[in-house]
């Protein structure tokens, strides 16, 4: 085992990352430590940087959708060896929060998301909890595990969790990039129709016709709302997704929902869309649902389903960069280069 690895740091104070050698981290009691192999570029990561997401510590390694192998387990860790494929969990309950407490972890108060508040992926190795992992089966490659812990897992939680999509409701998907792409995909999965993805690049339109949408409108259509009630024989939307979360984006897709729709926001800005009136909003009987990730079990559904041949993530892989060329791939997905679905770095 070295002592020392490369890790990627980015500095809150002055808003700026490196790629710099570090000591590897020791696994406490009920930890591991695992070797990474891959892990994906969220937006979330550029929220960080940028400024939109508060830092919440000086320095931190960033990257929170990671894939690998176990090489150390800390004390009194049981059920896992040296070796075995692993999907780290993006984030951990505080365990001492008043929800924690009765057990309701999913609904911690003061969740600790990896790459906020403890190191994250974008290094050689990585710390994460023992219970946080889920086992890669043998045909799921490296690549496509890595992002079951984020931009499949999300989308899975805002579709089946949240948005409880039911067979044959109606759906739409606003912004079709590495979250709504997943948004559309398991839509399809749990049987809604029709789903309408709404985009403002015609490429990234044609790509989600071929993933599952059966409608692919441009968010700038002034004829939009009509074409969402043509495609829905006049209903308008069950469940809409808003994948961006811009005042826009969340506005119009609340606009778009049939009496008692749901709209699930799951994108997320430092803007601040409003409901309208509340007197229609009450005739209208909308929900607008916050959303936030997953829970841990979703990683292993997911897994099952990549295995099995339901769910098909092969196109879900834009780009892989090397760790010293972490630069190049946050650029390429801040400028949406290619229209990437998942950029990885690998360590
Ligand atoms: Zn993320
Ligand atoms: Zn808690």
């Amino acid at each position: 085992m070295p002592h020392t690895m490369r890790a990627q740091r980015f500095y809150s104070a002055t808003r700026t990352y490196a790629v710099e050698d570090v000591p590897v981290p020791e696994p406490g009691p009920g930890e591991v430590l695992v070797k990474v192999e891959f892990c994906g570029i969220c937006h979330s990561d550029l929220s960080l940087i940028n400024g939109t997401f508060p830092a919440q510590l000086p320095v931190v390694t960033q990257g929170h959708e990671a894939s690998g192998t176990v090489a150390k387990l800390g004390p009194d860790v049981t059920g896992w060896r040296e070796g075995d494929r692993v999907i780290l969990a993006a984030g951990k309950p505080c365990l001492d929060c008043p929800n924690c407490r009765r057990a309701d972890f999913s609904n911690c108060l003061r969740i600790r998301l990896m790459a906020f508040a403890y190191d994250g992926g974008w290094a050689e190795y990585t710390v994460g909890q023992a219970a946080s992992l889920t086992r890669i089966p043998d045909n799921v490659p490296f690549e496509q595990a890595a992002i079951l812990a984020d931009a499949v897992s999300t989308p899975f939680g805002a579709v089946v969790r949240t948005g409880k999509v039911a067979v044959g409701e109606s759906v739409g998907v606003w912004g079709v990039g590495g979250i709504g792409t997943h948004i559309v995909q398991l839509a399809r999965l749990v049987g809604a129709a029709p789903i309408i993805a709404i985009d403002l690049n015609p490429a990234v339109r044609g790509r989600a016709l071929e993933l599952g949408a059966d409608y692919a409108f441009d968010s700038r259509d002034e004829a939009l709302q009509d074409k969402i009630s043509e495609a829905t024989a006049g209903r308008k939307l069950d469940v809409a997704f808003d994948a961006v979360g811009l005042k826009v984006t969340f506005e119009q897709a609340l606009d778009s929902l049939t009496v008692g729709g749901r709209l699930v926001g799951v994108g997320m800005s430092a803007e601040t869309p409003t409901i309208g009136m509340t007197a229609m909003f009450g005739l209208s009987k909308k929900q607008v649902l916050g959303h936030l990730g997953y829970q841990n079990v979703d990683i292993e559904t997911l897994a099952n389903l990549v295995s099995r041949g339901r769910l098909d993530l092969s196109r879900s892989i834009s780009a892989v960069v090397p760790l010293e060329d972490i630069a190049h791939g946050i650029e390429m997905l801040e400028k949406q280069d290619g229209n990437p679905i998942r950029i990885l770095v690998r360590p």
